[in-house]
């Protein structure tokens, strides 16, 4: 492992190009380091966050308002933020004029002393990244845990020790423009065709992922998903490789074999727990837990210590969250599921039929093919929004109805629910249409169910 990556720093004059908490969290740590650091944004002064324009105390310099490539003279090291597109003028002037071009994610990578344990993958990196955050704050680990998750890398980088760990969230687009991150564990989880419209075809997408890998070396280790054909096929890098399955037994790494969570590491093997003591449910979190015991193999952290975190550990908000209760009829929020695949996993994790609201933005999605599924796992479906209308009729047969507003959703859910069984909020479409986004659809569907139990208990409606 390499503690002076920092040496010498990466530019002197550099132009940070987003102004939102990636480009943010870039500029600062910049100017902490002593450079002359442009930000800028194409947005005017008055769009951009309250944290960007506080960056001028700290002497940054603010370009609100431009993303004219001429901000490239005089620079020696463009800083670039994950939700610009790669092909944007300004990084393709800084390549032909030989200036460096850095993403935030590997900024963050050299300014770190600890080592890095980074997810990637198409499904399920939150999940695991915070999962992983857990089992080694069990240990007792010094750890942070940022990227794509919420708190930008270079927000939380210089804050851990060399004895601590960051676990990092990565996204694809992160990717695109690293070349020196070296992660002392890499993990990929899997791979379905999504965020097309940027990466072109699934094997460039595939590509990018695997780029994570690339630059490690004997001393780390490289965690991929057995079960995922696609990911399981690549072997770039010189990481020590390491497995997780859900259906067969893996050399080093974790699996699942007759109801219990293994682990195997250096020639030997250990039934960790079984599954049924869990705390997280669902098929893909089987997977997901898998994934972070691989994860943490390496740092060989007490069974003991693992197996109460997993019991304890309760998943993020908005993914099969548990909401409340009403008598014999249970809540749950999963409103993260915009798409009909995470719609599809959220129904494996019931075992008896639920009663389903879903509709939302619909953004073309085929629905037909999950009729099969929602016959059997549905036993009641209420539809709102745009999407309503193409869900009803694609999953006719189902007992259905619709409903204008969240409120009325979830009454008329509870109503068909009682008086025992499941609510299911499981949109499998974006939210855009009726709510600021999945997070806002989700707290608006929680205070619902607050505002039906405490009418129940006799409490004042609002
Ligand atoms: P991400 O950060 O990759 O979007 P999350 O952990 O936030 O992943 O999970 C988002 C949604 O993806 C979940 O609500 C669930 O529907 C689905 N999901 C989670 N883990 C998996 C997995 N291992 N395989 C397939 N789908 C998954």
């Amino acid at each position: 492992m390499t503690f002076d990556r920092w040496n010498p720093p990466p530019g002197k004059r550099p132009l940070v190009a987003g102004a939102a908490r990636s480009g943010v969290a870039a500029a600062r740590l910049l100017a902490r380091h002593g450079a002359h650091v442009t930000l800028c944004d194409r947005r005017e002064a008055g769009a951009l966050p309250e944290a960007a324009r506080a960056l001028t105390a700290e002497g940054v310099a603010l370009a609100a308002g431009t993303d004219d490539p001429a901000l490239l003279d005089g620079c020696d090291l463009l800083v670039w933020s994950p939700g610009i597109p790669v092909d944007h003028a300004l990084l393709v002037t800084a390549r032909e004029r030989g200036i460096p071009v850095m993403g935030e994610l590997e900024l963050g990578f050299l300014a770190a002393k600890a080592p890095l344990l980074c997810i990637t993958g198409t499904n399920g990196k939150s999940t695991t990244t915070d999962l992983t955050g857990a089992l080694l704050r069990a240990a007792g680990r010094e750890v942070e845990v940022c990227g794509n998750i919420g708190r930008a890398m270079c927000e939380v980088a210089e804050d851990v020790s060399a004895s601590g760990l960051l676990v990092v969230e990565v996204s694809s687009f992160q990717l695109e423009t690293v070349t020196k991150l070296k992660p002392f564990v890499a993990a990929w989880l899997n791979l379905t065709p999504d965020h097309l419209e940027r990466h072109g075809d699934l094997e460039n997408y595939a590509a990018t992922k695997d780029r994570l890998f690339a630059m490690q070396d004997e001393g780390d280790y490289a965690v991929r998903n057995a079960d995922d054909p696609l990911v399981a096929a690549r072997r770039s890098g010189h990481g020590a490789p390491l497995e997780f399955s859900t259906v067969r037994p893996v050399t080093e790494g974790a699996f699942f074999e007759d109801g219990h969570l293994v682990t195997a590491w250096r020639g030997g093997r250990e039934r960790l727990m079984p599954r049924s003591e869990v705390r997280l449910n669902g098929p893909h979190n089987l997977s997901n837990v898998l994934a972070a015991l691989t994860i943490v193999m390496p740092l060989e952290l007490p069974p003991d210590l693992l197996r109460a975190a997993l019991r304890e550990y309760g998943g993020l908000e908005h993914r099969l969250e548990p909401s409340g209760e009403l008598g014999e009829v249970r809540f749950v929020n999963d409103s993260k599921a915009t798409n009909i695949s995470s719609l599809e996993v959220a129904l494996q994790s019931f075992s008896d039929p639920v009663v389903l609201i879903a509709g939302g933005r619909d953004k073309g999605q085929d629905f037909a093919p999950m009729a099969p599924l929602v016959r059997e796992k549905v036993r009641h479906l209420v539809l709102i929004g745009e999407g309503a209308e193409g869900m009803g009729r694609a999953w006719a047969g189902v007992s259905a109805e619709r409903a204008d507003s969240l409120r009325e959703a979830v009454e008329k859910a509870y109503a068909a629910a009682r008086p025992y069984g499941t609510v299911l909020l499981s949109p499998g479409c974006a939210s855009y249409d009726m709510f600021r986004d999945f997070e806002d659809r989700g707290r608006r569907f929680k205070d619902e169910v607050a505002r039906l139990v405490s009418l129940a208990q006799g409490g004042a409606s609002t």
